[in-house]
């Protein structure tokens, strides 16, 4: 699950970790009240308006502004509030913005001392241990970083038994060349933020940047943040932190009804049982020249009723311009799949327009196959994997 930057640093701060203060608001005039209030607590005069949508690259696309006085924190708000956000990390279409963080403007203004680092903790899955990234070149150009000089960009594994060390904290300050009240300042932030990035469960904890400021504080002033879906059981309160109106409405609907799906940019919508033969049915329509629309477990109950929910979800994604049935049979027979689909099918006969390739494999299989070539629906039929996919391929063109 990911969070929105002013949910993260709700978190760091929770865990010690030194931020850029600011307030939550979903509308101008909220967005003015939020400023007074930061203006009393911390006197700064100046603010940062920042568009809260789960997307990075805001900066880029014109959701960070600075505002010099109440009236402009009004009129940008106004401006950032309701636009569709257009980044290097979002859809042309963009993202429909409904919040904005109001923050003080930590760079005090005219201040060319600032410097911007980037800092992750994140799970790196081929050591099996965490990860603390991080370089002095931080800030909106850290992708050009990574690309052009990845030497400036540091990696320390971190064993998650041990936790991040004194000794690791130092090495990463020093490679961060500071020294002195900030050296410190940067051993106490990288460790509250370990432990944030531990204790929330999380897979990836990503402040850029993390700043140094002329007066030698260390704080965060952006946050990404993903929670670990699989241990969101044991913070309720993350839970209450889900905005779906940033997540995929199909996927969240096939979630609502216990499906294992994951929309893709492609037009072979795919209905399989088992995640593995899932990837391997999208391997395969990658080979024969397609691109698989979705990825879709449905898991071991292949009922009508199971099979219809599934098809539902499919159609929903308008790209989807076939359907790949491909469902292997074991304890549930192949048969009683075929009877699944058909009937399915047979209720949705209005619905679905798009021709179905059924590839039942297991036991039962023959039977499945006449059910299905005699079912008098828009089904073609397969019996080996490969040709199944070029199925897809030969109906897809001549759509
Ligand atoms: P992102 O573009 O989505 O990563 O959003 P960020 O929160 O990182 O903001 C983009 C950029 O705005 C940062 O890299 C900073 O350079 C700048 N920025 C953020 N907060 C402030 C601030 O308080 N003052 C000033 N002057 N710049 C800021
Ligand atoms: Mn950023």
């Amino acid at each position: 699950m990911n969070l929105h930057e002013y949910q993260a640093k709700e978190i760091l701060s929770g865990y010690g970790v030194r931020i850029q203060r600011g307030y939550v608001a979903s509308s101008p005039e909220e967005a003015v009240e939020e400023a007074r209030k930061l203006n009393n607590e911390t006197g700064t005069d100046f603010f940062v308006i920042k568009a809260q949508v789960h997307a990075g690259g805001r900066g880029k696309g014109g959701g960070v502004k600075l505002a010099k006085s109440i009236d402009e924190v009004y009129s940008i708000s106004d401006e950032i509030i309701g636009m569709n956000l257009v980044t290097p990390q979002t859809s042309k279409e963009g993202k429909k913005v409904h919040q904005v963080l109001i923050a003080e403007d930590v760079y005090y203004p005219g201040d060319s001392e600032v410097e911007e680092y980037y800092i992750s903790v994140l799970l790196n899955r081929s050591s099996a241990k965490n990860m603390i990234m991080y370089s002095t070149e931080g800030g909106m150009d850290i992708e050009t970083v990574a690309e052009k000089t990845p030497e400036l960009i540091h990696t320390l594994d971190i064993c998650p038994e041990d936790g991040l060390t004194n000794e690791n904290a130092k090495k990463i300050a020093d490679n961060l060349n500071l020294s002195g009240t900030a050296k410190q300042e940067m051993i106490s932030f990288v460790k509250a933020l370990y432990d944030a990035y531990d204790k929330s469960d999380s897979s990836l904890f990503e402040i850029n940047p993390v700043i140094k400021t002329s007066d030698d504080k260390i704080l965060a002033v952006d946050a990404k943040v993903t929670i670990d879906d699989n241990a969101l059981f044991r913070h309720k309160d993350y839970l209450e932190m889900r905005d779906i109106r940033e997540e995929n409405p199909i996927e969240v609907e096939a979630k609502e009804v216990g499906l294992n799906y994951v929309d893709l940019d492609g037009n072979v919508g795919c209905m399989v049982n088992g995640a593995g033969l899932a990837m391997a049915t999208m391997d395969l329509i990658k080979q024969a020249g397609g691109e698989p629309a979705n990825f879709l477990d449905v898991g071991g109950t292949a009922d009508s009723e199971r099979v219809e929910t599934a098809f539902r979800i499919i159609i929903k994604d308008a790209n989807v311009k076939a359907i790949l049935v491909n469902i292997f049979g074991g304890i549930v027979r192949c048969d009683r799949v075929a009877n699944g689909i058909v009937d399915a099918c047979k209720n949705m006969k209005d619905e679905i327009s798009v021709p179905i390739i059924v590839r039942l494999e297991g036991t039962n299989s023959e039977i499945a196959k006449e059910i299905i070539d005699s079912s008098g629906l828009n089904f073609y039929s397969a019996v080996e994997f490969k040709e199944a996919a070029d199925k897809v391929q030969k109906v897809l063109a001549r759509a």
